[in-house]
């Protein structure tokens, strides 16, 4: 075993961490409140080359390791994940879900601007009643020779009205059920696409969350991911690396609010003494600390898994359970630790309290993931 980095990773590391502690922190708190769409951030971290981390440099990437993804997306979390799921979804799952399966042309035309950051793209697998069951499409593509015929509804979808590229699951043989589900690229100005209004979220609000709705689109043939009935299987194996990436996000919401309790604890005085010095707070930082520090050994395994060219989806849902859980619960002990001033704004300690909840739910809940690791260590 090796716990050292490589120097290509931590300097990846320290760029994430420069970006987001120069640039990130000075509009995060205006951009929370305004739900505002951060396309100034997203076009300096794509000529920094964070919108296509993992990707193949042969089509424009960054070619970085898994574990480099991982490192970058924690610093980025620690000071907004608004920035960092927009920098996730088009890492992990659209530029990585055509990388992987994708054809060359697929690759020529929709991988490399994807890569560049020019355009970016968005992954849509939910409905109104397929959520947790994915299995459930009810947006059809029905097959007409040379192309496809899209209809139904998205929901929930990040990037939604942003996005030039659109990674969309839909079925095109209700009789075989998943096996008949298929995943097409479709252009975002193809005609009869309409996006819902912007959802007025908890928390990330200044990531792009919409409907996305499907009136007789036509898609070309060639725009189809694998062979038919694949689409199922895509978003599955998908997901498991975009895991990694939601669960690295997660990691740095509870890094970022355990380093703001910490330094807190160190300044506030009560009863004569900083607050550090009272042991109920020195052992909820110690709890916070050790929690991190699972958290992070988590998700750098099922990222070297993913390096390793071995199975890694349950160690992902693993890494995405215990982050997640972990994420939540250190920033709600930041706020205490905070006090009322946890409760304010200011102190952005209420706002990753915030984000953190999103991480036990989306690319798939906190009971999904262990109904996937159960099912592993079952079987
Ligand atoms: C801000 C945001 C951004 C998102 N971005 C995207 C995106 O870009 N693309 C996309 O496709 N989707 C996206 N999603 C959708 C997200 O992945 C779903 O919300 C999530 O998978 C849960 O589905 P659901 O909301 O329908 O909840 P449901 O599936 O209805 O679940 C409701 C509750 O029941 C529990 N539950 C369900 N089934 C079981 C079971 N078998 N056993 C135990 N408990 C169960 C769930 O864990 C949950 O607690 C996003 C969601 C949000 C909120």
């Amino acid at each position: 075993m090796n716990f050292n980095f490589t120097e290509e990773q931590i300097l990846i590391q320290q760029a994430a961490r420069d970006y987001a502690q120069r640039e990130l922190i000075k509009d995060v708190l205006q951009r929370d409140a305004s739900s505002e769409f951060p396309a100034h951030h997203v076009k300096a971290l794509a000529e920094l080359g964070f919108m296509g981390i993992m990707t193949d440099p042969v089509y424009d990437g960054a070619g970085m390791d898994t574990i480099s993804y991982v490192l970058a997306m924690e610093e980025l979390s620690k000071v907004d994940a608004s920035v960092s799921v927009i920098v996730s979804v088009n890492n992990s799952l659209v530029c990585y879900g055509i990388e992987a399966f994708g054809s060359n042309m697929q690759k020529e035309k929709y991988l490399r601007p994807l890569a560049r950051g020019e355009i970016i793209g968005a992954f849509l697998l939910s409905e109104p009643e397929a959520g947790s069951d994915a299995t459930m499409q009810r947006t059809t593509a029905e097959d007409k020779g040379d192309y496809y015929l899209l209809n139904g509804t998205k929901n929930w979808i990040t990037n939604g009205n942003s996005a030039g590229v659109y990674l969309v699951i839909a079925q095109s043989h209700p009789e075989k059920k998943h096996k008949g589900i298929n995943v097409l690229i479709v252009e975002r100005n193809s005609q009869g696409i309409s996006v819902g209004p912007h959802e007025d979220k908890m928390g990330m609000r200044s990531s792009d969350t919409h409907s996305v709705m499907f009136t007789d689109v036509k898609v070309p043939k060639e725009n189809r991911i694998g062979d038919d009935g694949f689409g199922f299987r895509f978003a599955m194996q998908t997901l498991e690396g975009g895991r990694i990436g939601i669960a690295a996000q997660a990691l740095g919401i509870a890094s970022g609010a355990y380093e703001r309790a910490l330094q807190y604890s160190k300044e506030r005085k009560t009863f004569g003494t900083e607050i550090a010095n009272h042991q109920a707070i020195a052992f909820k930082l110690a709890d916070m600390a050790t929690n991190i520090e699972a958290a992070r050994f988590f998700c750098l395994k099922a990222a070297w898994l993913k390096d390793q060219g071995q199975p890694y989806g349950t160690a992902s849902a693993m890494a995405k359970l215990f982050a997640a859980d972990t994420a939540m619960w250190v920033t709600t002990e930041a706020v205490q630790i905070h006090g009322g001033y946890g409760y304010v704004r200011e102190y952005h300690v209420e706002r990753l309290m915030r984000e953190a909840k999103l991480t036990q739910i989306y690319e798939g809940t906190s009971e999904i993931q262990k109904i996937i690791i159960s099912r592993e260590i079952l079987k």
